[in-house]
């Protein structure tokens, strides 16, 4: 069988290209806004518990400063490539235009498998990284956090190795911290806290009710398995769920703090009672209302789209759909509210835990909720608006409204010198 590899970074700027192209940019603002602005590869040794030392390649890429400090998640695992963090990067940049936080886009990853590393050998991989990418870090330049295998305590390690360079504790350097050293309430649920409050007002839009909807959700991580959850308590049937090692099926519905508990119990959702397994692949094909990516990118191709029976897909993921899967969704009729604006949640509450920690003031979870919910609803509504103004899609909706909002923040600080 042949695979085609999908760079992300291409479906990232062929998403960019349209948007400049319906907003009538410049050549010049095209070729500025298309470009990362910095690349920083890093090769570097980690002594293992063996006494061997392995080099381990990382990277970090800020795509756009002009809105504010460069800001986004560092992700461990063995597929990072400098394509695929150059393309979340620029996702970055939308994502936090688009939810109108001060923020520019960034992103960071290191090739290696954390499930097979001691958590001495992660901490020395961690605190090297962070040590690394340092000539970047900064609460002013580049504010790392967490993604895919990456979570508060690989944070707490980052923050006190930047701190131990500093020579006092800079908390603002990095967000999704644990609370104890200045985390936020609220950061760890974020992501989903999002994605639960778009899919909700997408629901409101469709006419459909959150009792009569049944949703599938691949990925069971932070994301996934907190929105499903969340979408549980709100009274949706969750009749599909996966995690790396496949997934499960029930259509009466599955009971969701149940699976949870089996999953931390057992390594994994696989042979959880009361269900039937299914692939990864099938999971995305099962007949359901919602289709909420929430793992990796390319998951939704034109080898599948055409057999996806949702009828909205929220992509909790960053780049689940490859372009080709976009335009056949979009012509099967499919809603689909774009990852820059349903995962948003998380920079959101980050950009609240940079805040509180530049004031050494802290706020309550309920007000971090709140807040949350405000900028989330606000943010949809405003791209449901553009979409439909300028007769087009959610996903062109938001780029429409993010790209220009970074290209107003370039024309208006102008090219330097
Ligand atoms: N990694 C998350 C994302 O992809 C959060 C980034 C952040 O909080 O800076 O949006």
């Amino acid at each position: 069988m042949v695979v085609d590899v999908i760079s992300p970074y291409t479906v990232a700027v062929a998403q960019f290209d349209e948007a400049a192209e319906r907003l009538g940019l410049s050549q010049s603002m095209r070729n500025v806004l298309r470009a990362p602005k910095r690349e920083l590869i890093v090769n570097f040794p980690v002594r293992l518990d063996n006494g061997d030392v392995q080099m381990f390649t990382g990277y970090r890429v800020q795509h756009n400063i002009n809105r504010g400090p460069a800001k986004g998640g560092i992700r461990f695992s063995p597929e990072v490539s400098l394509d695929e963090v150059r393309a979340l990067a620029m996702w970055m940049t939308w994502k936090c235009a688009v939810v109108d936080i001060p923020f520019g886009g960034a992103k960071g990853g290191v090739i290696c498998d954390p499930h097979q590393m001691s958590r001495g050998e992660l901490e020395r991989m961690s605190r090297r990284y962070a040590t690394e990418i340092s000539i970047l870090m900064g609460p002013n330049s580049d504010i790392p956090a967490p993604d895919m295998n990456t979570n508060p305590q690989v944070m707490a390690w980052m923050m006190d190795t930047y701190s131990m360079h500093q020579g006092y504790s800079v908390p603002a350097a990095i967000t999704g911290k644990p609370l104890a050293i200045g985390g936020s309430e609220g950061r760890l649920d974020a992501t989903a806290r999002g994605v639960q409050v778009v899919a909700l007002a997408a629901m409101r839009h469709l006419d459909m009710s959150p009792e009569s909807c049944s949703v599938v959700i691949q990925g069971f991580g932070n994301v996934g398995g907190i929105t499903a959850r969340l979408l549980h308590e709100t009274g949706c049937k969750i009749v599909g769920l996966s995690d790396i090692s496949g997934g499960i099926y029930n259509p009466q519905g599955i009971d969701v703090p149940m699976a949870m508990r089996f999953s931390r119990e057992h390594g994994s959702l696989r042979g959880m009672p009361g269900t039937e397994p299914v692939t990864n692949r099938e999971l995305l094909e099962l007949p359901c209302d919602i289709l909420i990516p929430a793992a990796l990118e390319n998951q939704l191709t034109k080898e599948n789209a055409d057999r996806v029976q949702a009828r909205l897909v929220v992509e909790a993921a960053n780049g689940p759909t490859t372009n080709e899967a976009d335009r056949i969704l979009n012509d099967n009729g499919v809603l689909i509210v774009p990852d820059i604006l349903a995962n948003a949640g998380g920079v959101t509450v980050s950009y609240f835990e940079w805040v509180q920690d530049l004031q050494h003031f802290f706020w309550s979870e309920k007000e971090i909720n709140q807040r949350l919910e405000t900028i989330m609803t606000r943010s949809f509504n405003a791209v449901l608006e553009k979409s439909i103004n300028q007769e087009t899609n959610l996903r062109m909706g938001a780029y429409l409204l993010a790209v220009s909002r970074v290209a107003e923040a370039t024309e208006l600080r102008g090219i330097y010198p």
